[in-house]
C-alpha cells in the first residue's frame, strides 16, 4: 500500500491526524471519507439562491479556552468577532439562555438581585439544594430548580434526547452555563468566532498538501476499495474515526445514538427571527430549534436583503442508515462502550479517535485537542520508528 498512514475520516479529528504526519512528520498520509465532501460534521456550503453559508449537519460554533488548540486552529483560519446567544420561546413569550439573571427575572415577573435570585433557585432546587446528582434530571433541578426546569430544560431535553431524563449522564445539561449576572453569552470559553471564509475554506487548507490524498466516496467497509478494513489493517497504520461499534461489526450490541433532520427553507424576508438561534422548549413545538444563517455572519454585507435561510431541527433515535450524531449514552450504551474498548486495545496497528470513534460528546475543539494529542502521545513516536503503536482506544 502506496502511504505512510490511512486515516479514516476526514472530519476536525482526521484531517488534525493528517496535517500533523503530513506537514510535521513528511510522511504520505491517505484520508478517505465516504461522503461526496471532507470536513464530516462541519462541513458548510453556500445556499444556492441565496449565497448565504449554511452548516450542512447543524449550526456549529466555534469556542475554546485551549490555547494551544486555538493557536493551532489560527493557522488555518481567521476568525470573525461572532458572540453566540440563544433565545428561547416559551408559551409564546422569549427568554434569553443559557438560564441568567434576565432569564430569572423575566419568568418569575421579578426584580432580584444575584443572592436573591440564588436564595430563591436553592429553594426551588428543595431536597437536591447543594447535592451532586449524576443523572440529568436531578442535576437539572439542583442547578435551577423545578419551575425553570419544567419550562426550559424538561421538554426540550425529551424532543432532544427521546430518553428519559433520569437515564442521561448529568454532563449534558452541566454544558449549559447558569449565570447570577445579565450576561447571555452561550459560552464561557476564552476564545469564540466563525471561521472568515467559512467552515469549508479551513478544512481545505487544512487537508492541501501535497503529501495528503484524500479518496471520497469511499467507505472503510466497502472491500472492492483498495483502502478498505480488509485490505489496510495489519498492512498499514490506521486511524479511524468512524463508529466504533460499527468497526467490530455490532458484535457487542449497537451504541445508541441519536440522528437529526434539518428542513431548511429559503424565505422571502430580509430576516426572519432577529437572532441566529430560537430554541423551542415546549412539548407542543415538534422541532427543538430554528437556525437563521445570516446571522451568524453579520459582516457578510453580500448576503441579499430581501431572502433568509432558516433549518429546523428535529430530533430523533437513529435507525441503521442514519448519520449518528450524538451518544445517546444510557447506562447499558457504557456498559457495551466498555466492552469495544477492551476489543478496541486488541486491534493491531488501529486508533480509534473522534465523536464517532470514542463514543463520546465531543465538540471541535476538543476533537481536535484530542487529536493532537494522540498524535504527539501515540502516533508520532511509532511514525518516527522510536515505539509501538500503542493501539487502543484515542479518546479514553
Ligand atoms: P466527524 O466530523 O463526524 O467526522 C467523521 C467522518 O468519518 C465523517 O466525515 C464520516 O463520513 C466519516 N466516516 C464514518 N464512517 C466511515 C467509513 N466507514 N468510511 C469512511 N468514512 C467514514 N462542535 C462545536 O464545537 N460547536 C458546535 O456548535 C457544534 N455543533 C454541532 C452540531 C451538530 C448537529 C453536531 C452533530 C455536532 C456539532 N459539533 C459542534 C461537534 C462537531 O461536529 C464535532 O466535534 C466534530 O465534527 C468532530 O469531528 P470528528 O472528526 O470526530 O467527527
Ligand atoms: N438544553 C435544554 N434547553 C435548551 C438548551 C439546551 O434543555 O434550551 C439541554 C439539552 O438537554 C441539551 C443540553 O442542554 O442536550 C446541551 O445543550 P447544547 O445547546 O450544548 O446542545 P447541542 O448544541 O450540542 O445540541
Amino acid at each position: 500500500m502506496n502511504t505512510d498512514l490511512l486515516v479514516v475520516g476526514s472530519g476536525f479529528f482526521g484531517l488534525t491526524i493528517a496535517d500533523r504526519a503530513a506537514r510535521e512528520l513528511g510522511l504520505r498520509v491517505t484520508v478517505i471519507d465516504r461522503r461526496p465532501h471532507i470536513g464530516g460534521n462541519a462541513y458548510s456550503e453556500n445556499e444556492p439562491q441565496t449565497g448565504i453559508e449554511v452548516h450542512r449537519y447543524g449550526a456549529h460554533l466555534f469556542h475554546t479556552s485551549n490555547e494551544r488548540v486555538w493557536e493551532y486552529v489560527n493557522r488555518f483560519t481567521t476568525f470573525t468577532d461572532y458572540v453566540h446567544r440563544v433565545y428561547t420561546q416559551h408559551r409564546g413569550e422569549v427568554f434569553p439562555m443559557p438560564i441568567n439573571l434576565g432569564t430569572i427575572n423575566q419568568f418569575f415577573r421579578s426584580a432580584y438581585g444575584p443572592d436573591a435570585a440564588r436564595e430563591l433557585i436553592r429553594e426551588q432546587a428543595g431536597e437536591l439544594a447543594g447535592t451532586d446528582p449524576q443523572n440529568l434530571n436531578d442535576k437539572g433541578i439542583q442547578l435551577i430548580g423545578r419551575p425553570l426546569y419544567e419550562a426550559f430544560i424538561k421538554h426540550y431535553t425529551a424532543k432532544q434526547w427521546q430518553t428519559d431524563p433520569s437515564e442521561l449522564p448529568a454532563e449534558v445539561i452541566s454544558r449549559l452555563p447558569v449565570r447570577y449576572t445579565y450576561d447571555n453569552r452561550y459560552f464561557n470559553d476564552t476564545y469564540e468566532g466563525l471561521p472568515t471564509d467559512g467552515y469549508t475554506a479551513w478544512l481545505e487548507r487544512m487537508a492541501d498538501h501535497p503529501n495528503i490524498d484524500v479518496h471520497l466516496d469511499t467507505d472503510f467497509f466497502d472491500e472492492s476499495q483498495p483502502f478498505s478494513k480488509g485490505n489496510a489493517v495489519g498492512q498499514v497504520p490506521v486511524v479511524y474515526t468512524g463508529p466504533v461499534d460499527r468497526y467490530f461489526d455490532y458484535a457487542e450490541g449497537a451504541l445508541q445514538w441519536r440522528t437529526l433532520d434539518f428542513e431548511e427553507e429559503v424565505l422571502p424576508t430580509g430576516d426572519f427571527q432577529g437572532t441566529s438561534v430560537m430554541n423551542y422548549p415546549d412539548a407542543d413545538v415538534p422541532f427543538t430549534r430554528i437556525h437563521e444563517f445570516r446571522h451568524f455572519h453579520p459582516e457578510r454585507d453580500w448576503y441579499p436583503t430581501d431572502r433568509t435561510v432558516i433549518m429546523r431541527e428535529f430530533s430523533r433515535f437513529a435507525e441503521q442508515g442514519d448519520e449518528p450524531y450524538y451518544p445517546v449514552n444510557t447506562a447499558a450504551d457504557r456498559e457495551r462502550l466498555l466492552k469495544y474498548r477492551t476489543l478496541a486495545k486488541q486491534e493491531r496497528d488501529v486508533l480509534f479517535g473522534g465523536r464517532l470513534g470514542t463514543y463520546k460528546y465531543l465538540d471541535m475543539h476538543m476533537a481536535i485537542g484530542s487529536a493532537l494529542t494522540m498524535f504527539d502521545n501515540r502516533l508520532r513516536p511509532f511514525l518516527e520508528g522510536s515505539g509501538p503503536l500503542e493501539s487502543g482506544d484515542g479518546g479514553a
